[in-house]
């Protein structure tokens, strides 16, 4: 009798055996989703293969197929079974979140078919109207199409200096897979920010693009799934979860902005979207392409080693000059002046608006201010549950938690000396939109920050409205950093660049640098040339300096000899283990005993490769355990214990063998109320 091993959506990395019945064997095949007898009830799972014989006697049987056709494709499970294995996450889990939803009522909606909502495409008339591509460009597009022609895999990195028309060779991209009858997929780091790259695939490819994200309606998801599984669509553009898009016969996989760290995916299964596309382009053999103006450098070190061939577009388009970048020193002016924007930030915004043209203010934190503090006794306003300062918000009078959205009412007096005294630290965007205001009032200001953009679409409004030049500031956070193709404007301020450089972070020189560049990407895009103030108090800072220069290998080179010595990505890997609980002396117990875990895993791998006779390179570094840098979330402290090693196999197979441990339930069982969180390849740091 022919058995399946059957994965449910249980937080459990352990797949289930059951038989399969005569009449169910030709439907039961790996991908399709089943019914079976699980515990008193029964439950849906999907099929993740097939064995011919059990190892043990009394194996239950399955109860039915879902559907007539399995959900997921080969090359679709096997990308499922790749992040499963490498970030060390519950398959079940992993297969359920790659569908528009998850599993719920997935089954029930496909018997239902055309009772879904429409699509979520609009219908948006091709125009034919393209501009003539540059050299550079048709270099670019010539390289991709002729490895779209060959059918194999093949990955390039496309660096491309902002507003060099990296979206053009997308789209030329996209043009050639079509014409060779396969289809492309396009992930943009955050669709919203993104919705200039679904215009322009609109206008090129009709109602053939499909556009997935979270944030759409279950309904309108699963429409697009749909039609994309059946072949109904030439393009699907989406952000992270996108890369599991069904499509029949993928050619092409574009990564838009592939830095961005929004692409890692910090809770629940903790995959790398654009890591997850390589190898989903692998398995397919198509064709990836990432671009970006400021390459993570595990993508320019991809392409030192030849993983990648590097494309460039080293010149914005027509000429234009990439924007003058200052750097204005916020040490030298007197210690008592704590004005937000320096005369040179002003000088440079008010000629700008003088001239009419349009501008960006960048400031990386929202809220009014950051940390509110007693006058006389120092006490700090913080957060009970969280152990982090509350943001005091003006424009409802309340303090904030900007980890579990605690909402308090604003304090007469300090809770600790009754003092009536209070002194402002750490300035956010709801306070620089008072100070604009004060020193431009007739400028129109609009601001966009994850409070302004809380009302469903008001993010894509306020671009718009921008866009339409019905305001002559932008004023935002990272929101405003990213992708943003505007030509009014001409000056960018960026507040302050030091927020991300002291985070405890091995990138947080890389980010900076990106965020500096991308920013000031912005400005200059049209006629007029760009110009960019940044304040700082670090102006000697190398990402500073070279984010000024435009200068992204001088950047990268010496990044790259920095990670080199401590063995940091991409010349090394981490794994995070975050123990968290109410009762901080059982997370410190487990933690330690994990630690134990660990160093047995490592030790047996040591005396393992010893046998072989191959000399151990380095060792595996175990950091902690320690507390997080955020120690304290939601009620629950948290520990962490890092492992650090140059050489990935054996990282990954003490990782796995440590996990398997814990999940064993023996002497390194977990106590009951400290949960594990396992993130492979970290980017959240705290
Ligand atoms: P990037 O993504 O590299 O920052 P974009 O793709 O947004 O740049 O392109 C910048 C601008 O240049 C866009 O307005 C785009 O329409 C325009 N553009 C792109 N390619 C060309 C071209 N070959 N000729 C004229 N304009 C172009
Ligand atoms: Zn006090
Ligand atoms: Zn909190």
């Amino acid at each position: 009798m022919p058995y399946v091993r059957v994965a449910f959506p249980v937080p459990l990395r352990q797949t289930f055996l059951y038989s399969v019945p005569e009449h169910l064997v030709p439907a039961a095949v790996p991908g399709a989703e089943v019914r079976c007898p699980f515990g008193a009830r029964e439950r849906r799972g999907f099929v993740v293969e097939r064995v011919e014989t059990a190892d043990r006697a009394g194996v239950k049987a399955i109860a039915g197929v879902v559907g007539d056709t399995p959900t997921f494709a080969p090359e679709l499970l096997r990308l499922c079974l790749w992040i499963a294995d490498y970030y060390l996450a519950p398959i079940g889990r992993v297969l359920a979140s790659a569908l528009p939803g998850g599993l719920e009522g997935f089954g029930g909606s496909r018997a239902r078919k055309g009772a879904a909502s429409a699509p979520a495409t609009v219908a948006t008339p091709a125009n034919g109207e393209r501009p003539r591509l540059t050299q550079a460009q048709k270099d670019a597009v010539a390289a991709v199409s002729d490895a779209l022609g060959a059918g194999a895999y093949a990955g390039f990195l496309l660096h491309g200096v902002t507003g060099s028309g990296k979206t053009e060779v997308y789209l030329e991209c996209a043009e050639a897979c079509r014409r060779s009858g396969r289809q492309a997929l396009v992930l943009v780091p955050e669709i919203a920010l993104a919705h200039q790259v679904v215009a322009a695939f609109r206008s090129r490819f009709g109602e053939r693009v499909g556009v997935l994200h979270s944030s759409l309606a279950v309904g309108d998801r699963r429409a697009t799934w749909q039609r994309a599984r059946q072949g109904g669509l030439d393009v699907v553009v989406g952000a992270r979860s996108a890369v599991f898009a069904p499509l029949p016969a993928l050619g092409l996989v574009v990564v838009d902005e592939e830095h961005d760290p929004a692409y890692k995916q910090s809770e629940q299964i903790r995959y790398h979207g654009r890591d997850t596309a390589l190898v989903r382009a692998r398995l397919a053999n198509a064709v990836a392409v990432l671009g970006s103006a400021t390459p993570s450098l595990e993508s320019w070190a991809n392409a030192e080693r030849g993983k990648l061939r590097r494309l460039g577009l080293p010149e914005r388009i027509d000429g234009r000059p990439l924007p003058v970048v200052e750097l204005v020193d916020l040490n030298e002016r007197p210690r008592e002046d704590r004005a937000l924007f320096s005369a040179a930030l002003l000088d440079g915004l008010g000629g700008a608006l003088a001239r009419g043209d349009q501008a960006l203010v960048f400031l990386n934190r929202r809220g009014h201010t950051r940390v509110v503090e007693c006058e006389d006794c120092g006490e700090v306003s913080s957060c009970p549950s969280c152990d982090v300062a509350l943001t005091w918000h003006s424009s409802d009078a309340t303090f904030r938690c900007h980890y579990c959205d605690r909402v308090e009412a604003a304090r007469p007096a300090c809770a600790k000396c009754g003092s009536p005294f209070f002194k402002h630290r750490g300035s956010g965007t709801q306070k620089a939109e008072k100070e604009l205001k004060a020193h431009f009032p007739e400028a129109r200001v609009l601001r966009l920050d994850s409070d302004s953009a809380k009302p469903r679409g008001a993010q894509g409004d306020i671009l718009a409205a921008f866009g339409r030049r019905e305001a002559d500031v932008l004023l935002g956070t990272q929101m405003i950093a990213k992708g943003l193709d505007f030509h009014g404007v001409t000056f960018v301020g960026v507040v302050s660049a030091d927020g991300s450089l002291h985070l405890p972070d091995f990138r947080s020189g890389e980010r900076t640098f990106q965020s500096i560049v991308q920013v000031a990407g912005r400005a200059g895009r049209g006629r007029q040339p760009g110009r960019v103030i940044v304040q700082t108090r670090a102006p000697e800072h190398p990402s500073l300096t070279a984010a000024q220069a435009h200068d992204f290998a001088a950047f990268a080179a010496r990044e790259a000899s920095f990670r080199r010595d401590l063995g940091y990505p991409p010349f090394g890997r981490l794994v995070a283990l975050t123990f968290s609980g109410a009762d901080e002396d059982k997370v410190i117990a487990a933690a330690k005993q994990v630690a134990q875990a660990v160093r047995a895993a490592r030790d047996g791998w040591q005396a393992k490769a010893g046998e072989r006779g191959a000399a151990p390179e380095g060792a595996l570094e175990l950091l902690g355990p320690a507390p997080s840098p955020l120690p304290k979330l939601r009620d629950r402290h948290r520990w962490r214990l890092t492992l650090k090693d140059r050489d990935t196999r054996r990282l990954h197979a003490v990782a796995r063998a440590a996990v398997d441990c814990v999940e064993a339930g023996g002497e390194f069982k977990l106590p009951a109320g400290v949960a594990l969180a396992v993130d492979v390849d970290p980017y959240d740091v705290l």
